[in-house]
């Protein structure tokens, strides 16, 4: 019998919403969007949303092979290393000049976790002491340490008692199953006006941020409304609360954006990005500072937040830097783009009639296929059917992901045409096959 290591969505999995979509399988070796079991079958990769630029990719293994050769480590506290310095002044380039400073840390959790603090370092070095407090959204998903545990609201705080972090979470108009009475756009307003009443329940002078995952992906791909999430900035900006958007997900080009911000025009104090930065070559998460509050932190020699002995690792910044040059040169973003919406599209003219299809959505290649066992009432589907979908996409050569009765699909950033055909049929064929 194969042992299967715990995931982290074991903690807020129960009896009948596990997750159970790959516990079979034991990868060995992996190129391009391909992955291989011991027994040489082949699956296309897509979950997790980490290897944007595929598996092997010998473009990036170049790059970190020389940089292991060159110089395998360099702690950045005290010292700093080239590839830092270009690492951060790219990302910075790239998501807006708003920004000031880039931090370093060894994965989306680290990301989220140093947000916190340094939404609430910036508050307490301006003597606003009592500003300690989050407010983040129903069903957001912002990692696995205490801190980013305490901000995320999909039920993982239950198996550990209450959050380090004081967190509050304000409902979201999610577009298919709506959460008040009315249509989306009474929805929109009613969760904004939840969400100010919620800020004054708390204390607008209490909260130091509000987090928000513009496309809600552990939770199933839920697009939150783009006129939503902008009137979250208009708020936090009435009441002089920071903004963190968390793009662990949706940055780095998933969504046919550089970062999903871009595209939402929204200018977030603290951004996270990790997965798709280093692509599955070496763990990184990093946060983007605003110049404003990187000079009040930073400008004048006071206080600094410090990182982990590792994080801003040489290597990890080759492979980040490795990435955004293959990205660029094969036109990768547009290709999310392009291959995304053409999924998406072929995959709503097959499905969107079967009977335990919900709602087929999706932005760019982070994709979702939410199941129901009644149309109308959009009652959730049991846990054998996800294990017959789930046991249905191995057969076809798919590795997804299953969560509360979605399918979610994040192939990376390379698909071919012809690779997007083949997962397209093999998703289309797994769906038809259920009874
Ligand atoms: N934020 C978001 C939006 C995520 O999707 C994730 C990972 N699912 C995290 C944070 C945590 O990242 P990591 O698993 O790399 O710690």
């Amino acid at each position: 019998s194969t042992l299967h290591p715990f995931s982290y969505m074991t903690p807020f999995s129960s009896t009948t919403e596990r997750d159970f979509q790959s516990r079979n399988i034991c990868l060995t070796r992996g190129e391009g969007v391909w992955v291989y079991d011991g027994e040489g079958n082949r699956f296309l990769y897509a979950t997790t949303a980490v290897p944007s630029v595929g598996l092997g990719n010998p473009f990036v293994l170049d790059r970190i092979r020389a940089q292991y050769e060159t110089l395998n480590f360099a702690s950045t506290c005290g010292q700093t290393h080239p590839l830092i310095e270009e690492l951060s002044r790219r990302l910075i380039e790239r998501s807006g000049s708003s920004f000031g400073q880039v931090f370093y840390s060894n994965d989306g959790s680290g990301a989220v976790e140093t947000a916190m603090r340094l939404a609430r370092q910036y508050w307490i070095s301006k003597g606003q002491t009592k500003r300690i407090k989050f407010i983040s959204l129903e069903g957001c998903y912002h990692g696995t340490t205490f801190g980013s545990g305490s901000v995320t609201h999909l039920g993982i705080q239950q198996s550990f008692g209450p959050g380090l972090a004081e967190c509050y979470a304000a409902p979201v108009p999610n577009p298919y199953r709506l959460p008040l009475e009315g249509t989306l756009q009474q929805n929109i307003n009613d969760c904004l006006h939840l969400l100010e009443e919620l800020i004054f329940e708390v204390g607008p002078n209490e909260v130091a941020a509000v987090l928000l995952e513009p496309i809600q992906g552990v939770n199933g791909i839920v697009p939150l409304p783009p006129a939503y999430l902008k009137s979250i900035r208009e708020i936090t900006e009435k009441y002089g609360i920071l903004l963190i958007m968390d793009e662990v997900a949706t940055g780095v080009g998933r969504t046919g954006n550089w970062i999903y911000s871009h595209e939402l025009n929204i200018q977030a104090d603290l951004l996270t990005l990790s997965k798709g930065l280093t692509g599955g070559y070496f763990p990184m998460g990093a946060t983007l500072i605003s110049a404003t509050i990187a000079e009040q932190l930073f400008g004048n020699g006071g206080i600094f937040l410090h990182g982990s002995t590792q994080s801003g690792h040489p290597v990890g910044c080759a492979a980040a830097l490795a990435v955004l040059d293959y990205m660029d040169e094969n036109c990768l973003i547009s290709n999310a783009e392009q291959r995304g919406s053409s999924l998406l599209s072929t995959l709503q003219s097959a499905l969107r009639d079967h009977p335990y299809v919900g709602d087929i959505r999706g932005k760019g290649l982070m994709l979702a296929i939410e199941f129901v066992s009644d149309r109308t009432t959009k009652s959730p589907v049991d846990f054998a059917f996800g294990e017959k979908l789930s046991a249905a996409l191995h057969q076809e050569g798919v590795l997804g992901n299953w969560f509360n009765g979605v399918l979610i699909l994040y192939p990376p950033l390379t698909l071919s045409p012809g690779e997007e055909a083949f997962l397209c049929q093999a998703v289309i064929k797994s769906v038809h096959s259920i009874e």
